[in-house]
Parts: structure tokens; C-alpha cells; sequence
């Protein structure tokens, strides 16, 4: 059965459908799912149009019960959820379900906003006025979704836009098109009026590009690679909307002498190759002083040998397979350039065979390398991490902040001089003490600097700066 886009409050089929496959085995076909015209796309954001100016007034009980029925049926479904989830994009099952619960509570936070929107009330500088200061949406919301979250990364944009009164047209990553169909089925059984929501699954070149030529949409809020966010940008720019980027990162992990050893290795084998080092949040580069560099590399090779690269659904495997052929030819290039750029391979890089036919590869963990080299510089968004060795914390600092990104950034140190110096000084919108850089709560603010993101935060309270606008009201006494 082919799953279909939802263009005001129907389920069209469109003329074309694609597969998705499941990188675990790439016999099993996840499902078929109709790919939308750059005219379905059209249809979706004039739907949304029309649907704005009832949803924007619609009442928060209206809007909170849509949410909360949204939540409670991914948190009851999470472990069917989940395992589509990791059949179609490669994490594994225990991975796979915490990310369909994290959908789940960012709906329920979500449905608790719907009850909180409030504004401030202010004296005007001048006698027998009064100032109000509100927010409102921001009209028609296109949401542009990457495939390495596929249902927490929707559910972080699509329940605040609505939760704050815009309408959307939704267009997620092709490779994982069956949790995004799950959340807006859900979302439309909650009781979603026609045109508040709308699916338009395919390519991004045709639907995504269609999205951003339209005049009709206020707002763009995109997670991706940082080509494709440019040219979001750029359009945004043309069309003077707002828009919102999640990008790349190259993000360091700091190791000091001082560190205890197996906090910092748990941390930085999670950081750099769980979720198979697939996560914008992930790890590539280790930076580790001199002092406990020996230590820590053997100790990582240990930790490695202990890994289990295997189907994501089975039980006992720690990380699944790359999610796609071109992604892993992505990987294995760059393993190639790091060792042709004369870092040392220490463990790892191979591709592994296992009982079905899937894209697996064996994390690989480079040593001697430095900052200049291009596996230290660009992102590689695979299970490839590399150790830089430095003489000390401010050695270590400098490094870690010498890159184009600055989404998270994270240190392992037993020295609270040397933790809060690294909080206060890392050019990064997130830091992290003794935890791996990657895996943030829901309900607090995501987001980067430099390179890897544009406009304000996601998630938690700090995601109404993107999803309203703010006016200034004053009236005379
Ligand atoms: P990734 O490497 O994560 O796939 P992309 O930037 O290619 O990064 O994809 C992120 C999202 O952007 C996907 O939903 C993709 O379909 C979409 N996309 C790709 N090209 C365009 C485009 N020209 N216009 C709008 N969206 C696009």
C-alpha cells in the first residue's frame, strides 16, 4: 500500500511513488510512499494559506488537546514506532524508541505551551498610555527535515508551529519518509483541521525548491547539509522571510590529563560513533593532552573491541549500519583521506559482512592527526573520529574552537577551573562537561553559532522567537 501526502486534510496519492529501504537489509523494503509534484507542493502551501487565519484564532484548549492526543499516541506506540524508525534509517532499536519518546514528550511540552502564551503588559514613557506587548504566528510554516532524526526532528518543528498558531507544509528527507507519515497521521486523527497540516513527501530539489520559491510562506525552519541551508537562506533572503538553520558541526571533545579515563572514553565512543556517528551533534574530533593521550588511545580500542555493529533491530547491537550506499562511500572517502593526509588509522574502518545485505562499517578511529587536515575540518557525518594531540587545556581550547562550526562542543576534566573555563569559552551553542557532545533534553534550548546554525534556538520555551512575531500595541487611557 502506498502511504500518501496530505494536502488540505486529503490523502493524495499523486502519479509517482518511491521505496524506502531498510539499510539494516536492503531486501526489506520499509514501504512505498507517494512523491509529491513541485504542484502538490503548491497545493499544500496555498491549503495552508487558507487554512491560517482560522487556526491563528483558534482557541489553546483547541490547540493543547490536538497536541496532548498527539503525544499520548506516539508514547503508546513507541516501540512499533521506534522500530519502524530504526528499520528505515539504520539506529538501533533501543535508539530508535528513545527518539519516538522524545517526539512524544516534545508534543506533550508542546500541549503544555498551548495553556501558557502570554504577553507583558508595560507603561507607556508617556502619561495615560499603556503598552501590550504580544506575539503572533507567523503565518505558513515550511518545515524541512533531514533523515537522521526522522521523528524527533519533525516533532521539535512541527509542534511548535502549531502550538503557536502557524499552519505548515511538512516535506521530510526521502530515505525516511515513514515516521514523518506516521506523526502526521497521527496528527491529523487528533483532530487537525483541513490545510493546518500538510505532507509533501519527495525530492528536495522539486518539493523542497518549490517551498522556498513560494511567496506564501513566512517561515522556513531547516535542518541539513550546509549547501542546501544556503540556498534556503538565500531564498528566504529574496522573499524577506524569516528562516531558521540547523547545519553541519565538526565538533570537538576535549580529553585532559586530569580526566577520569572511563568517563572520558564512554563519552567520547558515544559522541563520536553511536547513532553511527550520524548525528549534526557527533564528535570527529578528540582532542587529548599529552599526559593522558596513551592511556586514553588504548583504552578507546578496548572500548571499541567491545562494540557490536549488527541489523539495528537486533537486540545487543550498539550501532547499526550507515544508513544509505551514498553515505558510506562518504565514510570510506574520507577514511581514505585521512590516511592519504598521513593520520594513522588505529582501529577500525573496515566494511563488515553480516547476515543480510546492509551498509556496514566498523567505526574507525585515526590517531596523529591535526586540526589542519580535512578529516579534522569537514564533516564526514559517518563513525570516523580522529585524535589531535595537545600540550595542554589551552592548547586544547584553541583547537577545539579552530573550526568553521560551533553547535556542541564537550571536555572531559575532573578540574572545575578547567570545566568552567571551557563553558564560558567554547564558541559553541551548546557545551558539554564529562557527557558526550551529542543527546540533549527536550525541553531546553538546541541550537549553534558560526557555521552550523542561523537564527534563534529550537526546542523548550526559546523556540517562540522563530515560531511568533512579536507586536507592540498602545493604547491611550
Ligand atoms: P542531508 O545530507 O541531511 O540529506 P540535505 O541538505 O541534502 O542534507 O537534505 C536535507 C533536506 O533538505 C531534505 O529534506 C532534502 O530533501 C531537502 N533539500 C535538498 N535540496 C533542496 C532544495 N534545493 N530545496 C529545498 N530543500 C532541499
Amino acid at each position: 500500500m502506498v502511504q500518501k501526502n496530505l494536502i488540505d486534510g486529503e490523502w493524495i496519492a499523486g502519479s509517482e511513488a518511491f521505496r524506502s529501504i531498510n539499510p539494516s537489509n536492503t531486501n526489506d523494503v520499509v514501504g512505498e510512499y507517494a512523491r509529491a509534484s513541485a504542484d502538490d507542493a503548491r497545493a499544500a502551501i496555498a491549503a495552508a494559506k487558507a487554512a491560517f487565519p482560522a487556526w491563528s484564532r483558534s482557541g489553546i484548549l483547541e490547540r493543547h488537546a490536538i497536541l496532548r492526543k498527539t503525544a499520548d499516541e506516539i508514547l503508546a506506540r513507541k516501540d512499533e514506532l521506534g522500530k519502524l524508525l530504526s528499520r528505515e534509517e539504520g539506529k538501533t532499536l533501543v535508539e530508535g524508541i528513545g527518539e519516538t519518546v522524545r517526539a512524544g514528550q516534545i508534543f506533550d511540552f508542546f500541549a503544555g505551551e498551548c495553556l501558557r502564551l502570554a504577553g507583558e503588559v508595560l507603561p507607556s514613557a508617556r502619561p495615560n498610555i499603556g503598552v501590550e506587548i504580544t506575539r503572533e504566528p507567523v503565518g505558513v510554516v515550511g518545515i524541512i527535515t533531514p533523515w537522521n532524526f526522522p521523528i524527533a526532528i519533525p516533532a521539535w518543528k512541527i509542534a511548535p508551529a502549531l502550538c503557536y498558531g502557524n499552519t505548515v507544509v511538512f516535506k521530510p528527507a526521502e530515505l525516511v519518509p515513514g515516521s514523518s507519515w506516521a506523526i502526521v497521521d497521527i496528527l491529523h486523527r487528533a483532530g487537525l483541521p483541513k490545510g493546518v497540516l500538510n505532507l509533501v513527501m519527495g525530492k528536495g530539489s522539486v518539493v523542497g525548491q518549490a517551498m522556498l520559491d513560494s511567496p506564501d510562506i513566512s517561515a522556513i525552519t531547516f535542518t541539513g547539509s550546509v549547501g542546501t541551508g544556503k540556498r534556503v537562506a538565500a531564498a528566504s533572503v529574496e522573499h524577506n522571510r524569516k528562516y531558521q538553520l540547523e547545519m553541519g558541526g565538526k565538533n570537538p571533545f576535549v580529553v585532559l590529563d586530569d580526566a577520569d579515563l572511563s568517563v572520558a572514553v564512554e563519552a567520547a565512543v558515544n559522541s563520536a560513533f553511536f547513532s553511527t556517528g550520524q548525528r549534526c551533534t557527533a564528535s570527529s574530533r578528540i582532542i587529548v593532552t599529552e599526559g593522558i593521550h596513551d592511556r586514553f588511545v588504548a583504552a578507546m580500542g578496548e572500548r571499541m573491541k567491545g562494540l557490536t555493529i549488527d541489523d539495528a533491530l537486533k537486540a545487543g547491537t550498539h550501532i547499526g549500519p550507515v544508513v544509505d550506499e551514498s553515505q558510506l562511500n562518504q565514510d570510506t572517502d574520507y577514511i581514505a583521506i585521512g590516511k592519504q593526509e598521513g593520520a594513522k588509522l588505529a582501529f577500525g574502518g573496515e566494511l563488515l559482512k553480516r547476515d543480510t545485505p546492509g551498509f556496514y562499517l566498523q567505526p574507525a578511529l585515526f590517531t596523529e592527526a591535526t586540526n589542519a587536515m580535512r578529516i579534522s575540518r569537514e564533516e564526514i557525518f559517518g563513525p570516523v573520529a580522529a585524535v589531535i594531540r595537545v600540550r595542554d587545556y589551552d592548547e586544547a581550547l584553541a583547537v577545539a574552537n579552530d573550526t568553521p562550526f560551533g553547535l556542541s562542543s564537550g571536555i572531559a576534566t575532573t578540574s572545575l577551573k578547567h570545566a568552567t573555563h571551557f563553558k564560558r569559552n567554547a564558541e559553541a551553542g551548546m557545551v558539554m562537561v564529562n557527557l558526550p557532545t551529542a543527546g540533549v533534553d527536550f525541553h531546553v534550548p538546541f541550537g549553534g553559532r558560526k557555521g552550523s546554525s542561523y537564527g534563534s534556538r529550537e526546542q523548550g520555551r526559546y523556540a517562540a522567537e522563530f515560531y511568533t512575531t512579536v507586536k507592540t500595541a498602545y493604547t491611550l487611557a
